[in-house]
């Protein structure tokens, strides 16, 4: 059976925020089945607010994917959501003692390394993953994302960027569910932003913690920030931004997904529309998923027929 999973033991770091670039401190903690990513602000020695990573707690969208609930916000949750969803964790309290997750090397790698430090236990109790029953379109003509369903019981993305600069051009990656691929492929890609946009971000409190080991950076003409760690980093970073988003919808899911040219914006607006629009969704049958994988491992010999 695909079983649920958590972290076999709590494991801490340090960093500084992306947008507040203020110093934070975040541990990770094993959790129950069923209980999904929770984000728990713990500031001045009590707990102020318990945020799950859902839709419905969505906040701010622009340059990174915020979540808030009644008490609290906590900023820049998509690259840890992106880590644990590709490394397969389904349950995990994320205790933080500031508005916003560390942004490391603007990648999901460093979480990667304390998931695999921390390791995995698998839970008692099934994956709820769901999966959808026809076609979906969101967005327009000039940026779109398109879920179809799936027959091959996984999650992929097709992902195209058309930036005009240079140095990005049109890039398309693709990339299906798997954890060793994920941690290879995906996650060591770096976000990336535009000199000419940091003063007009600065003023309105983004990026203050951004420099140039924690994003690609680009002027007009070229990167200013060394070397990549892709060639196409860049659309490799907008499917770990999507990895990280799709968390929101609560429930694993199988589909095949196309996005072009799209964003924080546009991933939470598929995850409204799946959960918003009825019937789109239906439970994988883990019932009969279990019943045909505990025939196969116990050696039974196939069932024949008699004639009589
Ligand atoms: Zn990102």
């Amino acid at each position: 059976m695909n079983l649920q999973r958590t972290l076999a033991k709590s494991i801490s770091f340090s960093g500084i925020g992306l947008h507040s670039g203020k110093p934070i401190h975040c541990e990770l903690r094993p959790s129950r089945p069923d209980t999904g990513i929770v984000f728990i602000l713990e500031m001045n020695g009590g707990i102020r607010s318990r945020i799950p990573a859902r839709y419905k707690n969505v906040g701010a969208l622009s340059y990174n994917t915020g979540l808030r609930a009644e008490n609290g916000e906590i900023l820049t949750v998509e690259h840890l959501l992106s880590a644990l969803h590709g490394y397969g964790i389904d349950n995990c309290e994320v205790w933080v003692d500031n508005t916003e997750i560390p942004v490391m090397d603007g990648s999901a790698a460093p979480f990667i390394l304390l998931l695999c430090e921390a390791g995995i236990v698998r839970q008692d109790a099934p994956r709820r993953t769901v999966r959808l029953t026809r076609p979906v379109r969101v967005g327009d003509d000039n940026m779109w994302i398109e879920a179809e369903p799936s027959d091959d019981d996984t999650l992929s993305i097709e992902y195209t960027i058309d930036f005009d600069h240079p140095s990005i051009g049109r890039m398309t990656a693709s990339f299906s569910d798997d954890p060793y691929r994920f941690a290879h492929a995906v996650a060591p890609a770096r976000t990336f932003g535009f000199l000419r946009e940091v003063e007009v971000l600065r003023a309105r409190g983004l990026i203050r913690g951004a420099n140039l080991q924690n994003a690609v950076v680009m002027d007009d003409h070229r990167i200013i920030s060394g070397e990549t760690r892709f060639q196409d980093e860049f659309v490799r970073h907008k499917i770990l931004d999507f990895w990280g988003d799709i968390v929101l919808l609560g429930h694993p899911l199988v589909a095949k997904i196309k996005a072009f040219r799209a964003g924080h914006r546009l991933h939470a607006q598929l995850v409204e529309t799946l959960l918003k629009t009825p019937d789109l969704l239906v439970p994988v049958d883990q019932t009969i998923r279990h019943r045909i994988l505990q025939w196969a491992s116990s050696g039974n010999q196939p069932v024949r027929e008699t004639v009589q």
